[in-house]
């Protein structure tokens, strides 16, 4: 059933689009169905970008979140039994200092050499007992250690897999992702939303004037400014090679503009200076704005800001343009 369904669609059958759709077929994922089935309803194309974000949004985060709960679920057992065996590290210490003392009782009533034997004997069990134990906790102490070390460098790849490597901005794939998220978890209620796309004017010239090295530290120092310029809930994103978006959830077009064109204008002011001191002069950006209008999809709301920004560069760029 999923094969005829991608060539239906018109959709490559790479495994992951062949898992998505696997899913959709099983009807194990409602809101994955729910997705797609307004998405055919509404009669659009299953372009590249709509089927990952659909295998990023649904099938992928379940393999993660397999993976999490399968490896807290192993820290707190470990944990649990840390604590058991603490306990009975603990008993066996008593136990041990009760033996200890009948010793004492026996050696000194010399008549009862027959239950002295029994008594040491049991004390050199109980010894060994302990001697294991002490062992054993030692283990799992190091084992808990491990384990919480590697639940924080999982969280950090993730962490790492969300940014883009040039400028730790958000990626494209966060971009999407973030657009996707304000849109669906809010369905039904209004939402404001505004989105910036910016683009560096001529970024060409930098690269074939001075290298691709210093066009790689005009883009972190624009990066820079972004993240200077955005707090809270925004988003900032690398979009593309000199591209950025600026998402800014609950934020009005106007709040939008004054933003955008704050950035343009630090930008187009500031005097860049390469590291031996000469001078690159200023670079200038273009920037489009949109507002989000309720029940438009995200890719919709990403090409209305781009036409936007797309009138700042037919207009002479270094300037903002807001959809009409
Ligand atoms: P426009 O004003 O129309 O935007 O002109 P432009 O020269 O900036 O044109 P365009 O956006 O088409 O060119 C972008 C250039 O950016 C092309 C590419 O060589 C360069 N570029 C893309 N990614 C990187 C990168 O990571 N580092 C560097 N140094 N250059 C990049
Ligand atoms: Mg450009
Ligand atoms: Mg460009």
């Amino acid at each position: 059933m999923v094969l005829p369904l991608l060539s239906r669609h018109k959709i490559p059958a790479t495994p992951e689009n062949y898992t998505t759709w696997f899913h959709y077929v099983l009807g194990d994922i409602q809101e994955l169905n729910n997705k797609i089935d307004t998405h055919i309803k509404a009669s659009q194309p299953f372009s590249m970008e709509f089927c990952e974000t659909l295998y990023r949004k649904y099938i992928a985060p379940a393999d993660l979140e397999h993976i999490e709960a399968a490896r807290d679920q192993l820290i707190t057992s470990i944990i649990e039994t840390n604590g058991t065996l603490g306990e009975t590290g603990e008993s066996a210490e008593r136990f041990g200092q009760m033996l200890d003392n009948l010793n004492t009782s026996c050696t000194q009533a010399r008549s009862v050499t027959d239950i002295l034997g029994v008594v040491k004997q049991a004390l050199n069990e109980t010894q060994d007992m302990k001697n294991s134990m002490d062992q054993m906790r030692a283990q799992f102490d190091a084992r808990t250690e491990e384990l919480n070390k590697l639940r924080d460098e999982l969280n950090q790849v993730r962490h790492q897999a969300s940014l883009d490597p040039l400028t730790s901005l958000a990626n494209r794939a966060t971009f999407f992702d973030t657009l996707e998220e304000i849109i669906s978890t809010n369905s039904g209620n209004p939402i404001s939303a505004t989105l910036v796309m910016l683009d560096i004017d001529h970024f060409k010239k930098v690269n074939d004037t001075y290298g691709h090295l210093v066009g790689d530290k005009v883009i972190r120092f624009v990066a820079d400014v972004l993240r200077k310029s955005t707090k809270g809930q925004d988003t900032a994103a690398r979009y593309g090679g000199e591209e950025f978006g600026l998402i800014l959830p609950e934020t009005p077009l106007q709040g939008g503009l004054r933003l955008a064109e704050n950035i343009r204008m630090t930008i187009c002011s500031t005097n860049l200076v390469k590291s031996n001191g000469e001078s690159l002069g200023k670079i200038t950006i273009s920037g489009g704005v949109a507002e989000y209008q309720a029940g438009e999809s995200v890719q919709n709301f990403v090409d209305r800001a781009d036409k936007a920004l797309y009138e700042s560069k037919s207009a002479g760029r270094n300037r903002i343009t807001r959809t009409a």
